[in-house]
């Protein structure tokens, strides 16, 4: 395409070849959902792009570099492309007093934007399914939500994910961690790259999370939050290990977890693989109790997490449970003319007994018909000429095992296939 207009670098188009699988994990997905009694919450794709700041943080990636935001030229107002789903719901939680029918378990899913460098496993468009407990102040439901997770893992045939977790603890005793790690990071002040000195007196917690090798090993020696811990956060943590150990539920506990946005509190959780590289991580998610008051709510806890689909999609491929790409049950092959009309009755009657069929458009000998025929994978072909329109019959042909045709009647079509 040379002069042609290309899409956007780190957005990609799905196509059919690949759409089928995108179908399959979502029918599992909502199926999932409602078996734990979760609702579907749809939002729209932009946001003010204050609800962001709000509520991911200012001194955070997402905000500092990776938002795509802009002015709405028509009434100068500052719009922002979804970079996650969470704040986008407590806004619609709020904005449409949800909660005052009671607690509520919400999902979404759906496209995200983040202006990251594009690579396996990370794109700058890409999608989520998010699950929000809210109106729950755990443990319980932090429990739930990993329960969940582990179900479905099973129901897509992925082995191996490892599950972190970790709490960080109420506001006060971040505030606590946070004075002791200011004081740690400028006795290293040396030691700092460029993004950790910015943040330093921002947002050290931030600096945990960094990715840059060459700080590892004095983000290694830092404070850990553990240490300042809140009794009843203390509480709460024993009791989500008490509760995951009592459903079977492996887990590591990982007092360097540190999540990108900066609503987190208490619970803090990821599902990692090892399969795919730097981008190991499929689901994440902890409790963000101070957030719907943040953004304007009335004070609710709440617990959530979200997962990236793309990177699931990518582990379901590679495991053993093989997901094919659904083929036509019957595909038609007919003279045309005045037979097109039998045909056409025939799909339709075979449609309305549930089967897939597809009706041959755009002419051409029965030899080229029968290729199209093989090539979309059809199991049968139904061939329709004269003699069939005269005797009112159909002739059925196998595509994929060594059986003769033969000629029946429509009705007769039904039974010979669900055989
Ligand atoms: P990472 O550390 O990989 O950047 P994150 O902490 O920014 O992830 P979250 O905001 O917690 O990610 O989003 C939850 C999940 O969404 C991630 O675990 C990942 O599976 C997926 N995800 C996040 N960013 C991207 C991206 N740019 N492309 C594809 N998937 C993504
Ligand atoms: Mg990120």
């Amino acid at each position: 395409m040379a002069n042609g207009v290309k899409a956007i670098r780190g957005m990609n188009d799905i196509l059919p070849n690949e759409s089928y699988l995108w179908i399959h994990f979502e029918q599992i997905i909502h199926q999932w959902l409602a078996a734990y009694g979760y609702r579907n919450i749809r939002t729209p794709i932009v946001e003010q792009t204050d609800l962001f700041i709000r509520s991911i943080g200012e001194v955070t990636d997402i905000v500092e570099k990776e938002m795509y935001t802009f002015i709405d030229h028509l009434n100068n107002d500052s719009l922002t492309l979804r970079p996650e789903g969470t704040a986008s719901c407590a806004r619609a939680v709020i904005e449409h007093n949800l909660l005052y029918a009671g607690p509520q378990r919400l999902y979404y899913a759906g496209p995200m934007f983040r202006h990251e460098r594009p690579q396996k496993g990370r794109y700058r468009q890409f999608h989520q399914v998010g699950v929000e407990a809210l109106g729950y102040a755990g443990p319980d439901i932090d429990t739930e939500l990993i329960v969940m997770c582990s179900r479905l893992w099973d129901l897509l045939g992925i082995p191996d994910l490892r599950l972190e977790i970790s709490t960080l603890g109420n506001a006060e005793s971040r505030a606590l961690h946070r004075t002791r790690l200011i004081k740690y990071f400028e006795q290293h002040h040396d030691k700092l790259d460029e993004d950790s000195l910015r943040r330093l007196h921002t947002n050290p917690l931030r600096i945990l999370d960094s990715k840059n090798p060459e700080m590892q090993q004095i983000i290694e020696g830092a404070p850990k939050l553990i240490d300042d811990l809140d009794e009843e956060s203390y509480l709460h943590f024993e009791s989500l290990q008490h509760m995951l150990r009592e459903q079977g539920i492996n887990f590591e506990i990982n007092l360097r977890l540190v999540r990108g946005l900066d609503y987190y509190n208490r619970t803090v959780f990821e599902w990692i693989t090892d399969k795919l590289g730097a981008q190991g991580t499929v689901c994440a998610g902890g409790r963000y109790d101070g957030l719907i008051e943040q953004v304007g709510g009335k004070s609710a806890s709440a617990c959530g997490f979200a997962m990236g689909i793309e990177r699931l999609l990518a582990l379901v491929q590679e495991s053993d449970k093989k997901i094919t790409q659904p083929v036509p049950d019957i595909y038609i092959v007919h003279e045309g003319g005045q037979v097109m009309n039998y045909a056409w009755k025939c799909a339709e009657f075979l449609r309305d007994e549930g089967l897939n069929v597809i009706l041959h458009c755009g002419g051409g000998s029965f030899k080229s018909q029968m290729k199209k025929a093989d090539a979309t994978g059809a199991y049968y072909a139904l061939i329709i000429g004269n003699d069939e329109v005269k005797a009112q019959e159909v002739t059925l042909k196998p595509l994929r095992e060594p059986i003769e045709q033969a000629s029946v009647k429509l009705s007769a079509v039904i039974q010979l296939i669900k055989k």
